[in-house]
């Protein structure tokens, strides 16, 4: 049996492993990558995963960088099944039908500027047509229920606690006549997180492919960071004023949503307008309130009650773009919650250019900020910045909430590690970057005797 990397090999996106046996060919997972423009040229690039044959994907989750490159398959000529929870199909049929837009927005503006250096323009690298493509080839599984992936090989997916609907993959693989079990972690969720489940643990495995996003580091706990967020939004509450938080739409608005509902049932906040300024997060948001048999037991009892829609009743929804500008002028105290979470692009940008020379505006920053991005120039705490061309002062303070990620910390990777290692399986570490998979190789080698295959991308591993 063989194993090849097509991402997140030493990189968090791209996720991609591709499993051949004598009998069949599985992928788990087909991300894009993102990032730089290196990154981005990998879509086009890597081609070694679209010349193969292949029998069936399984998904580990919805967000983009796991699932990206599906409708590129699709183009290729895939039309074999794609297993995923519920979950993950409502959550990837939003992210696709989003991508999709973002990506003739950005090829429309860098053949533009080929065009001006003379260069050929680019082909999409998906139509519609191939992300419409995909739907008849989803195939929804329950987690903990064994089904058939293809010859020789059978799947379980068990809850990864990271977004709804997300899993660990398991596959049984008949492998000449020897029975191997190779799991692969998915991205991971933090243990005690609110609305999902913790992460499956499992027991025993041959192989196993862990992600690493946070192998050198722990988070702040969410209960601190939890408290330290109640406390600047009650301050911007007396002062009367606007608090902007960028979001990604799936997961950590719903967490926050959740953690606002749970400070307005404590009364630990008075309720105030929170406005959901972003098509994609509302629909996200939607998504989870139709998986909520998937929530832990508080929240299950939270929205069986009622409890939760009764305390989010000042929550409002902006869809249109008429809906999201009339937020110009509303009065604080307000919340507005507004994509994307790195302030890269969308709706945010309007209330940041609105607001940002205001010093009674509050920023939280919720979630990872890339490098160059001007969400990670807020938090260095840049004077001044562009935004649409033109100069805006920040006195508005900024505060970087590091607590909320949606990711397992090193001590729950270790945690996670630590009932299977045992088993004694091979272990190959992915889905983060260098540092972070080195760290953590060396903490499972210091106390499970385990040594880890670090891949490179395109590389294939013997197992
Ligand atoms: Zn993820």
């Amino acid at each position: 049996m063989k194993i090849q990397f097509h991402g997140a090999a030493g990189d968090v996106t791209g996720s991609a492993y591709h499993v051949t046996t004598k009998r069949a060919s599985v992928l788990v997972d087909c991300g894009l990558f993102q990032g730089g423009r290196a990154q981005k040229a990998l879509n086009r690039a890597e081609r070694r995963l679209q010349g193969s044959r292949l029998d069936a994907v399984v998904l580990t989750h919805g967000h983009l960088d796991h699932i990206g490159r599906l409708p590129i398959l699709a183009k290729k000529g895939y039309r074999g099944p794609i297993f995923a929870t519920k979950g993950t199909i409502d959550v990837a049929t939003l992210i696709l039908r989003d991508a999709l837009r973002i990506q003739q927005g950005d090829l429309e503006r860098e053949n533009r500027n080929r065009a001006r250096s003379g260069e050929p323009p680019l082909e999409p690298l998906y139509s519609e047509q191939d992300v419409r493509a995909l739907k008849p080839l989803v195939r929804a599984v329950r987690y903990g229920k064994r089904f058939r992936v293809a010859p020789g090989i059978e799947g379980r997916l068990v809850d990864a606690g990271h977004v709804i609907g997300s899993a660990s993959v398991e596959l049984t693989i008949d492998d000449g006549g020897k029975e191997k079990v190779v799991v692969f972690s998915g991205d991971l969720g933090p243990r005690g997180a609110p609305i999902l489940g913790d992460p499956t643990p499992f027991e025993r495995a041959d192989v196993v492919l862990m992600e690493s996003t946070y192998g050198d580091r722990d988070h702040r706990s969410l209960h601190d960071t939890a408290i330290e967020a109640r406390e600047i939004v009650a301050d911007a509450i007396e002062r009367k004023a606007k608090i902007l938080v960028p979001v990604f739409a799936v997961g950590r608005t719903q967490l926050l949503l959740y953690l606002l509902a749970g400070a307005f049932r404590r009364k630990t906040l008075p309720r105030f307008p929170i406005y959901l300024d972003s098509p994609l997060a509302i629909e996200a948001t939607k998504v989870y309130g139709k998986n909520g048999e998937v929530f832990d037991e508080e929240a299950l009892a939270l929205v069986k009650s009622g409890e939760l829609r009764r305390q989010l009743a000042s929550v409002r929804f902006c869809s249109s773009a008429q809906e999201s500008r009339a937020l110009n002028d509303a009065k604080g105290p307000c919340m507005i919650l507004a994509g994307n979470g790195m302030c890269t692009a969308g709706r945010i940008l309007h209330h940041l250019r609105h607001n940002l020379h205001k010093p009674e505006t509050a920023v939280l920053i919720v979630g990872f900020q890339s490098p160059g991005s001007l969400g990670r120039r807020l938090v260095e705490g840049e004077k001044e910045v562009g935004i649409f061309g033109q100069r805006i002062a920040v006195r508005a303070s900024v505060h970087t909430m590091g607590g909320f990620s949606a990711h397992a910390g090193q001590k729950d990777l270790l945690d996670w590690f630590g009932t299977i290692a045992p088993s004694k399986p091979k272990l190959i570490i992915t889905h983060g970057e260098d540092r972070a998979r080195r760290t953590l190789a060396q903490l499972i080698h210091k106390r499970h005797g385990i040594r880890a295959a670090l891949p490179d991308l395109g590389e294939v591993i013997e197992v």
